[in-house]
């Protein structure tokens, strides 16, 4: 596997500042851990040494060609294909994870992705060779790595290509502040409303609030996904919480309520049943929210897998999945019956869905496996 010691640079100084003699705190996520000289953050990829901080560097952990409603972005260039890579490593640990081979690859001795060395004008030449308009930092926690994201990013900006981040959301000032350059499109994963099951998870729930909100302000396009579980985040007080912080913001905040189905280590919840999903987008629209999505459960989930203009109700996209049925916005992004704006970034003219499931690049062995030790 490999070490933290492997593929690393120093942190951008943006990210990171020295305490005293021994310590350095490190601010790309909302831990902001004091570091001792010799240790590693919670994160387990960043780590101080010799009083420097020092970040995973060179490599991707894992490569997919995802269409962008796998993401899921929905007023994002539907359609997209969205190539979407990943390191090692996050700073929470959800028993629920649905990526814990690259997530959990440093705390859990089954959870093992062999690495592929990279460079970030590598990777730009592959997404640009499947036909890709997204690039995607995905798959573990992207902000622990938030500099090979951003030099990815920079090359893919050069290139045309559109920039996103999957993210837990668990930032700081410092870390949006060093991202808004190059990032247009993020995700945020809202997983509870209360403190409590932040906790569980790793995490605390105002850092979440506070990036989703600071995100909106600076205008990168964002949309929220809430993994509905059974029993630990579904009630309706918890839920009515979520939904109208989300819509103080902004109702045209897209929220995506997703299936939760039994996975890596919590197997005793129930599957979410459609019923349920429907329950919460109830709840949300109750809100004030206008663009609510159930995911994970195609065709059981009534209209809630369609864009419908909240103005006349013209269903302008219609999915089953991650397929695009059918595409009726203008070019300018606005209901093609009434002509009222849809919010989101949109092409010019939709030309066709290059994948509706996801694919491993192909590829002539740009990136190579890198030899680790066991
Ligand atoms: S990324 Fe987060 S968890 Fe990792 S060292 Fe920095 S503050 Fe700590």
């Amino acid at each position: 596997m490999l070490t933290a010691g492997e593929r690393v640079r120093e942190a951008d100084p943006a990210l990171w500042e020295k305490i005293d003699r021994d310590r350095v705190r490190c601010y790309a996520c909302g831990h902001c851990c004091p570091i001792h000289e010799g240790q590693p953050g919670v994160c387990k990829v960043r780590f101080n040494q010799g009083g420097r901080l020092y970040v995973p560097w060179g490599y991707v952990a894992g490569v997919q060609c995802d269409p962008i409603e796998k993401k899921p972005f929905f007023h994002a260039y539907p359609g997209a294909l969205a190539y979407s890579f990943g390191m090692l490593g996050c700073d929470l640990h959800c028993a629920y994870c649905q990526n814990w081979v690259t997530s959990q690859a440093l705390r859990d001795p089954e959870a093992v992705s062999p690495p592929l060395e990279a460079d970030p004008e590598m990777l730009v030449k592959d997404a640009l060779s499947q036909g890709a308009k997204v690039v995607v930092s995905t798959y573990n926690e992207p902000l622990i790595t938030s500099e090979w994201a951003v030099a990815v990013f920079q090359k893919a900006r050069a290139s045309g290509l559109v920039t996103a981040f999957v993210s837990n959301g668990n930032g700081t000032r410092q870390v949006l502040e060093y991202l808004h350059p190059w990032i247009d499109l993020y995700k945020v994963d809202l997983k509870s409303f209360d403190d409590r099951h932040y906790r569980q998870l790793g995490g605390r729930l105002q850092p979440i609030l506070d990036t989703i909100r600071t995100l909106h302000t600076m205008g990168i396009w964002l949309e929220i996904v809430t993994l509905l579980i059974p029993g630990f985040n579904d009630s309706d007080a918890e839920l009515r919480g979520l939904t109208t912080f989300l819509a103080s913001i902004s109702p045209d905040i897209p929220w995506h309520v997703t299936a939760f189905h039994q996975d890596y280590k919590m197997t005793s919840p129930e599957d979410t049943r459609p019923e349920d999903l429907v329950r919460a987008s109830a709840i949300g629209r109750e809100a004030g929210l206008r663009y609510i999505y159930a995911g994970n459960l195609p065709g059981r989930v009534q209209d809630l897998e369609d864009t419908s203009c909240p103005n006349c109700r013209h269903r302008v996209v219609e999915r089953y999945g991650y397929s695009i049925r059918k595409y009726d916005l203008t070019a300018d992004g606005c209901c093609a019956s009434c002509g009222a704006r849809i919010p989101g970034r949109w092409s010019n003219r939709f030309d066709r869905q290059i994948a509706a499931s996801p694919f491993l690049p192909r590829r002539q062995g740009q990136l190579v496996k890198i030899h680790t030790q066991a």
